[in-house]
């Protein structure tokens, strides 16, 4: 397999010994959208030794626009995102030891998960998971990359720990939601291939540990207004911060209870998971409500029922996806319907 590599051999900043330790590492990806399927498949194509990918969700028709790992008969299936990625990958690079994980990326997991690997990268679209991401790679001494996208904007960092501020130190000093989420503004492909493009060219430069070549600054663009913004954000990290400071205590990995519940962004769609491991017997749900007459669904790995308008997805862990709401009150009575 030498000749694989041989371009990436040829660009001297990594060469046959950058290869070597490339295919030594093990990178942890957080979302498997559109920035987790570009980062993962540029990564595996790269030769990385293993790839962990955590993905609650499944795919959908509105996801082939932008992520680019994904077919239409995936999402006719409506397989996990996590594994209609490592079966397209391992065609792409068989030789590379993909990890398939679906569940949310609470902070018992990502704990677990922090532990054994050298690099994690953010491809999730929420910020209770990317405070729980940060505060893990501050606990176990892990680099981490984060990446945002909205409309034509982006913007991504690369977060050493003990060298760079956190997520919560720039989060107190610079605004970084923006205000929109997928719900209002959409998306378009070429502000998320940008983001893969910074972050991947990050992680290969943390993975052949050129520490000094890393960028260093918060980047910001927006490819409609054409703007491109580079900070230096060195003086935002605070001796006093929760996360990374001199007393640090990781306050999102022991506070499980924001995340139980969740309105999923641009899905129209309450999650609910529950406080502990459990496996559920799908079989049954799906004889039960077959024998209501409801419309009921299956794959190997979770059930939809439809209670028109709304549908229901059950997953094995537990966890339950109410579509057609936004209001958690009302996607409550079909969970309860589900486990009554
Ligand atoms: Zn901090």
């Amino acid at each position: 397999m030498q000749e694989r590599y041989s371009r990436q051999e040829l660009f001297n900043p990594i060469g046959k010994s950058g290869q070597n330790k490339i295919s030594d590492k093990h990178v942890l990806l957080i979302g498997a959208g559109a920035l987790g399927t570009g980062n993962a498949e540029a990564l595996v194509r790269a030769g990385v030794g293993t790839i962990t990918i955590v993905d609650r969700d499944y795919v959908e028709a509105s996801n082939l626009q932008r992520q680019q790992l994904y077919s239409e008969e995936d999402a006719k299936k409506r397989m996990p995102k996590a594994i209609a990625a490592k079966e397209r990958l391992s065609q792409i690079n068989s030789s590379v030891t993909i990890h398939a994980k679906i569940m949310d990326a609470s902070f018992a997991e990502l704990s677990s998960l922090a532990q054994d690997v050298d690099l994690m990268i953010d491809a999730t679209d929420n910020y209770d998971t990317r405070l729980i991401i940060n505060d893990a790679a501050q606990k176990y001494n892990v680099p981490w990359i984060y990446g945002a996208c909205v409309g034509s904007y982006g913007m991504t960092f690369t977060i050493i720990p003990g060298e760079t501020p956190c997520l919560q130190c720039l989060w107190d000093n610079i605004p970084m939601s923006g205000g929109q989420t997928c719900d209002t503004a959409g998306i378009i492909s070429p502000a998320v291939n940008m983001v893969v493009s910074y972050q991947t060219a990050e992680a290969l430069k943390i993975l052949v540990e050129d520490w000094q070549a890393l960028r260093g600054k918060l980047v910001m663009f927006d490819l409609w207004e054409n703007t491109h913004t580079e900070i230096n954000v060195k003086k935002v990290k605070k001796k006093n911060c929760p996360s990374c400071g001199e007393q640090a205590y990781f306050p999102y990995l022991s506070n499980e209870k924001l995340m139980k519940t969740a309105v999923l962004c641009g899905r129209d769609t309450v999650q609910f998971r529950p406080s502990e491991k459990k496996t559920i017997d799908l079989t049954e749900i799906e004889s039960v409500f077959s024998s209501q007459g409801l419309v009921v669904q299956r794959n190997p790995y979770l059930l939809s029922v439809t209670f028109a308008p709304h549908r229901v997805v059950v997953f094995y862990d537990g966890r339950v996806l109410v579509h057609g709401t936004n209001n958690v009150t009302e996607a409550k009575k079909y969970y309860h319907r589900i486990f009554s």
